[in-house]
């Protein structure tokens, strides 16, 4: 097979939730359907939020690496899945964004009972900037939960987004009778077993007992209505994140995970081509090239070696190959790789545009680093900043220590692995980060790595607006709503809360208050 067949077949997407939805649950069933697991429930280490108990977890308890995402890979059909975990939970970090820059199309999972909660907002709003395709899955119908049509309604103002149901459910709860395959043009019964029974739709007729359910007559009802008010889908408008289309189901039962696992991965897109500083790179090119999207240090003191995930974007990946580090304009060989999957660790042989690999990091890679094979030597994109919410201050112990302190705190800051931030006009460090995992890394390697124990003293969660230099007034702002610096020594604010900064708004609305996360 030729790099453009063995690209065409990728699929590589996170799935995205609020804690609890069903994003674990659902994920094993993918699993399943690849053959990757030979029961469900094997996946989950109990209660822990992530992918567990295999072998995997168990070589990085061993050497002590965290685990703050994973990644799995299987075939199914003529396709190559690559799914993408993004943690939640206590594990929520900037990782967790920074996976949604390595796929090409997200799932995401919402409990029918609840509707749109803070994490999913949080990273749908990411997959909204950069114009990711968004596939929706509405789980737990075989509980009581909101009417379809709300969550519909819900979906489109809160998200800003269309919607375009491609299956419609007949009830919910204990009279949860199954989905309108609108794709397919079938009815796919809840039979109450694994089994998932397809009617098509001319053969409704003959199935008068469930034709003639009120439940079910409603169900068409709405449907019709969605058919006649709602939008036509359009696939334009989905591969560009203007359009997601909407499946129903239960993880847990299972049902309708298959109906929207067949019809998703059709749909999905292939991994596209991207911007570099070079121009558009072709996903099908001879040339590898690839970025590092996500580095994972080793927290055990003898095992210092860390971890670089690599999207590849581009050509043939070749264990042993030779590649140029942008950055540095300097050469090595890829000697070491790995592969990710739920069950195992295996090493990678070779690779395309949408898979990702694991390489060894003997710490000269960072976060957003391209590496690339063939003479062009060129950059993807920089990976945007994610705006943390929690800050600290911090400052060493010791303060003997000072000098490995800042050397500790500067590189750490340069990995990514948390964001750095001054108080305006002094020399106290704050620092910022999106989840408490965070902090303990950075505690963690602090100690381990640079010898400094540090002091973090919490200032809670913040709401980072940044502001023109121009109109920076010290006497606006107190402690309560502090004004700070970023590394590159442009001022914000860092509100209280949200009633400070709306307080704030009113009282001056001739400052320009700039919030990098803000989408429209
Ligand atoms: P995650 O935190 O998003 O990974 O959610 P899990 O997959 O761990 O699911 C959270 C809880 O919801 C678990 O107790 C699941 O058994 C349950 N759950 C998941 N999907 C469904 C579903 O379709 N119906 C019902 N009733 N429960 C579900």
């Amino acid at each position: 097979m030729t790099i453009r067949d063995e690209m065409k077949k990728r699929r590589t997407f996170a799935i995205i939730s609020h804690p609890d939805a069903g994003k674990t649950t659902i994920t094993e069933k993918m699993l399943l359907f690849g053959n990757l697991i030979r029961s469900a429930g094997t996946v989950k280490g109990k209660k822990s939020g992530k992918f567990a108990t295999s072998d995997w977890m168990e070589i990085e308890k061993q050497r002590g690496i965290s685990v703050t995402s994973s990644v799995m890979n299987f075939p199914y059909k003529d396709y190559q899945v690559n799914i993408l975990d993004t943690p939640g939970h206590e594990d929520f970090s900037e990782d967790t964004y920074r996976t949604l820059t390595a796929v090409d199309s997200v799932v995401m999972v919402i409990d029918a009972t609840k509707g749109i909660e803070a994490q999913t907002l949080k990273l749908f709003k990411v997959c909204k900037m950069r114009g990711i395709p968004i596939f929706t899955f509405i789980n737990k119908m075989d509980r009581e939960g909101r009417e379809p049509l709300e969550l519909m309604e819900e979906i489109e103002s809160t998200l800003n987004i269309e919607t375009y149901p491609m299956t419609w459910p007949a009830g919910m709860g204990k009279r949860f009778l199954g989905v309108f395959d609108r794709h397919n043009e079938q009815f796919v019964q809840y039979t109450g077993n694994e089994e998932e029974m397809y009617i098509p739709y001319d053969e409704l007729e003959n199935h008068k007992e469930l034709t003639e359910d009120a439940t079910y007559q409603e169900a068409e009802g709405e449907m019709l209505l969605v058919d006649e008010a709602g939008d036509g889908f359009d696939l334009e408008k989905v591969m560009k994140g203007d359009q997601t289309p909407v499946f129903f189901g239960s993880a847990l039962a299972p049902f309708g995970v298959e109906t929207f696992f067949n019809t998703f991965i059709d749909f999905a897109p292939e991994p596209a081509p991207r911007r570099s500083t070079e121009g558009i790179v072709s996903p099908d090119q001879e040339e590898f090239s690839g970025f590092i999207f996500k580095i994972q240090a080793n927290m055990n003191p003898q095992h210092r070696d860390r971890i670089a995930f690599v999207r590849i974007c581009s050509g043939k990946f070749e264990r042993g190959m030779n590649v140029t580090l942008s950055r540095t304009g300097k050469t090595f060989k890829l000697a070491q790789s790995q592969q990710f999957v739920a069950s195992s660790r295996g090493t990678v042989e070779e690779g395309y545009a949408g898979d990702i690999i694991g390489i060894y990091d003997p710490n000269i890679y960072r976060i957003g680093d391209t590496i690339v094979t063939g003479k062009q030597n060129f950059e993807y994109d920089e990976l945007p900043q994610f705006p943390p919410e929690l800050f600290k201050k911090v400052t060493a112990k010791n303060v003997m220590k000072s000098k490995q302190f800042k050397k500790g705190l500067e590189q750490l800051v340069q990995e990514g692995a948390i964001q750095l931030f001054k108080r305006y006009r002094f020399e106290d460090y704050i620092i910022g980060a999106v989840g408490e995992l965070q902090y303990e890394v950075f505690e963690y390697r602090m100690k381990n790595e640079y010898n400094v124990e540090v002091e973090l003293t919490s200032m809670g969660e913040r709401i980072p607006r940044w502001i023109p230099e121009e109109q920076v007034d010290e006497s606006m702002f107190d402690e309560r709503n502090m004004l700070a610096v970023d590394r590159e020594g442009l001022p914000l604010v860092l509100f209280k809360n949200d009633f400070s900064l709306r307080w704030f708004k009113d009282k001056h609305e001739d400052i320009e208050l700039i919030d990098l996360f803000e989408v429209n």
